[in-house]
Formats: C-alpha cells, sequence, structure tokens
C-alpha cells in the first residue's frame, strides 16, 4: 500500500492522470484512488478473453453479462471472480461490481453464511471500532473503483449512486459480494471479505487449486 501526504498525492494524480485530475479530486479520497487506478490498469492490461466467458458461463449457469474483466483468478488460471461494468448494455445500473463466479469459493463462502457468522460479523463491526473503520473504508473502496469503472467505460452512475454491495457500509447481508471484493482488491481492503477468506481456507483458497476437473 502506497501511503503519502495529501500533497504529494495531488501531484502523483496529476503526473499519473493528467487530464483524470479534475474528476478524480471530486472523490473522496485521492489517496484511494491512485491505488485504484493501479488496480484498475492491472485488470485491464489482459484483455478480456472468450475461453475467459465460456468458463464463467459455465459456473453461473448463464451469460455473464456486463463482464469486463476477470478479477481473480484461481492458481490454475480459472476465473474466480468477474468484474461488471455499472450499467449493462440494455442500459440497466449495476451496483454489484465484484462477483464470485467460482462453484467452490461460493460454496465454501455459503457454508459460512449458513453456520451464522453473519452475526458474528455483525456484532464486529458494531462494536469493535476498528473493523468498522476498516468496513466503511472498504465501501469507499467499492464506489472509488465502480466508479473509475464508470469513467473509463462510459457507464452512467445516475442509479446506484453511493450504492456498493454485500450490506456495505454498516450491515453484512452477503459474504459472497465481501468476498469478492476482497478477492479483486487483494488483503485489507475489506476486513469482513478477508476474515471469510481465512475462514474458507481449507475449503476454498485462491492459491491452492481445488476447481472441479470438468466443467
Ligand atoms: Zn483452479
Amino acid at each position: 500500500m502506497v501511503t503519502m501526504s495529501g500533497d504529494s498525492m495531488s501531484d502523483a494524480i496529476a503526473t499519473r492522470n493528467g487530464m483524470m485530475t479534475s474528476m478524480l479530486e471530486k472523490l473522496p479520497d485521492d489517496e484511494m484512488n491512485v491505488e485504484i487506478q493501479t488496480m484498475m490498469d492491472r485488470l485491464f492490461a489482459e484483455p478480456l478473453r472468450s475461453d475467459d466467458i465460456d468458463i464463467v458461463r459455465i459456473q453461473l449457469g448463464r451469460y455473464p453479462r456486463g463482464m469486463v474483466a476477470v478479477g481473480a483468478r484461481c492458481v490454475c488460471g480459472r476465473p474466480l471472480a468477474v468484474v461488471t461494468r455499472p450499467q449493462l448494455s440494455d442500459g440497466t445500473p449495476f451496483p454489484t461490481t465484484f462477483y464470485l463466479t467460482s462453484p467452490e469459493a461460493v460454496r465454501a463462502v455459503s457454508h459460512v453464511e449458513a453456520d451464522g457468522s453473519m452475526k458474528q460479523y455483525t456484532a464486529l463491526i458494531e462494536n469493535d471500532e476498528d473493523i468498522r473503520a476498516g468496513y466503511q473504508r472498504a465501501h469507499r473502496w467499492y464506489l472509488g473503483f465502480r466508479h473509475a469503472l464508470a469513467v473509463r467505460l462510459s457507464d452512467s452512475e445516475e442509479h446506484i449512486s453511493g450504492i456498493s454491495a454485500g450490506g456495505l457500509p454498516t450491515r453484512v447481508k452477503c459474504l459472497h459480494a465481501l468476498t469478492a471484493q476482497a478477492l479483486v482488491m487483494g488483503e485489507g481492503i475489506n476486513p469482513i471479505g478477508d476474515m471469510v477468506l481465512e475462514r474458507v481456507g481449507i475449503e476454498f483458497s485462491p492459491s491452492v487449486c481445488r476447481c472441479a476437473p470438468v466443467m
């Protein structure tokens, strides 16, 4: 994680993004947005491949509408989570930017949801100041990423302004959405997503391939 003072951060944004500067300055956290641009550049450096779309189609049992990038991969290369554009091609607003597609990951996270952990996570957000702050920050990371995506793709965010996913920033409603954010954006962004990944480690991990051999 890059940490810079406000002034040097503004300089960095001006240097790195040129014309983007004025737009980014309107966002709540300049430092975050520099990181987000880096993440996004990395994701879009790899063009979306038709074989990835085919795999995700099989994983979900439907065509992944609005998929613009593979957000995270298993060590074997198979997509684990995808990035979806903020507005589908028919104009439908789509707030859920990070979507967990790996059946093994979905199943593992469902087990955590079913074992009553949601209440524990909710209690943590209510009672632990650091986790609460981290969770609120995860919401801003989410919105910042989606905004950068909307700018890049010229998508409208009109109908999803301020809406992220998974219950962010104050509730825990869908661990799949939170885990997808943790997988795509990396460790240290969403404290609950990180905890879920740690918890499911025996059943699912991005660094241990447990993908079904035949799809
Ligand atoms: Zn795998």
